[in-house]
């Protein structure tokens, strides 16, 4: 079928509107009509060419709607059903196996390799094969193919808009908390750029009476958004040490950091921060993919230091989702504070305002 989609031509080009190619879902996939789909870094990232991807290309992996069609076998989802699109994973590795599908052994081959496994594409323009199947969905476009693994079926009265990113970037910043650390009440939580994803981290520790919730941010709007949303401390990096900072605040140091900028510098100064026994949790992604983070031996040895990479929050997304939208209907996770929408025609200017930081999550909506 033909849909419309915002397609990348070639590295670092901007956003077209298209009339391109949808093929039909296959055994295991799900057509879904897209209602709302969230803009989230990694989209520009790819944009930029900081992970590799074939252009031309349909990124877009904060994709909701409803399911219009299902190919063979699939029993999650039906016709008519409310989902939110997330990252896509095997279901047969030990790590799947184990449910921690965001360590999938297909990962990249599921989510950045433009094609399916079987090296087909779900889109095509004129015939030839595009950039398909980001994170098992291409959703900027007004249907996409995702597959039975990463639909996340919700409630009836769901909305698309506040669904969408849940799939992504809300996931990870609060999944880092709630599941990857787990930090419990009271302890004291450092948290690194006050994006979506840092401001995702800020809240599940306030939902989870976590005792200090710093949140380091450059842009004072978001800073003060920091503090509407459950942080206790908003810090300006220009203002001096980040180490430094939070020992004025906090003399021990912080459990926990989570690092959402990708920045080595930011991450080294900030390790300064860590309480004895603390742990670090990587999100951000480096504009560099060779990027090498150096960090003190002994200091790390001393202190009992861990550092942890994250996907996705450690997120399971079929439970962790549904978690989270009821902490939301609960008002212990404002997140919809951090969501402005868009038109999705008008894309390429919604990258700007959110690069400006006019809004913190853009949501691009379909007319
Ligand atoms: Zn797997
Ligand atoms: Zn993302």
């Amino acid at each position: 079928m033909q849909i419309t989609a915002a397609v990348v031509n070639e590295q670092g080009g901007d956003f077209e509107l298209k009339t391109v190619d949808l093929g039909d879902p296959q055994s295991g996939e799900v057509l879904v009509e897209i209602q709302a789909v969230g803009l989230c870094h990694t989209d520009i990232g790819v944009q930029h060419g900081h992970l590799p991807f074939p252009f031309p290309a349909v990124l877009g992996h904060e994709g909701a709607g409803v399911v219009s069609a299902v190919g063979d076998g699939v029993t999650k989802v039906a016709p008519g059903d409310k989902v939110a699109l997330t990252f896509n994973s095997c279901g047969q590795c030990t790590s799947c196996k184990d449910d921690a599908p965001a360590y999938c052994h297909e990962f990249m081959g599921l989510n950045f390799a433009g094609v399916r496994l079987d090296g087909s594409a779900s889109l095509t323009s004129d015939g030839a094969a595009m950039g398909s199947n980001f994170f098992g969905q291409s959703s900027f476009g007004t249907r996409a193919i995702a597959n039975e693994r990463n639909v996340v079926r919700l409630p009836d009265d769901a909305d698309p808009v506040l669904a969408a990113p849940l799939g992504c970037g809300v996931q990870t910043g609060a999944g880092a908390v709630l599941n990857t650390f787990q930090c419990p009440a009271g302890s004291s939580l450092l948290v690194l750029g006050g994006g979506s994803v840092g401001l995702s981290a800020a809240m599940a520790g306030a939902a989870n009476s976590l005792g200090v919730i710093i949140v380091v941010e450059p842009m004072a709007s978001r800073r003060d958004l920091a503090l509407e949303v459950g942080a206790t401390h908003a810090l300006d990096p220009a203002d001096g040490s980040i180490a430094e900072q939070v020992r004025a605040l906090s003399p021990a140091g912080v459990d926990y950091v989570i690092d959402t900028t990708g920045v080595p510098a930011v991450i080294q100064d900030a390790f300064g921060a860590l309480a004895h026994r603390g742990q670090v949790g990587l999100i951000g992604m480096p504009v560099d993919p060779e990027t090498v983070l150096p960090l003190p031996v002994i200091p790390a040895q001393v202190l009992g230091a861990s550092v942890r990479g994250i996907v996705e929050g450690d997120s399971d997304p079929d439970t962790f989702i549904p978690q989270l939208i009821e902490l939301h209907r609960a008002g212990r996770f404002p997140y919809d504070k951090l969501i402005a929408t868009r038109s999705f025609s008008d894309i390429n200017d919604a990258v700007a305002a959110q690069a400006k930081g006019e809004a913190v999550k853009i949501v691009l909506v379909h007319a």
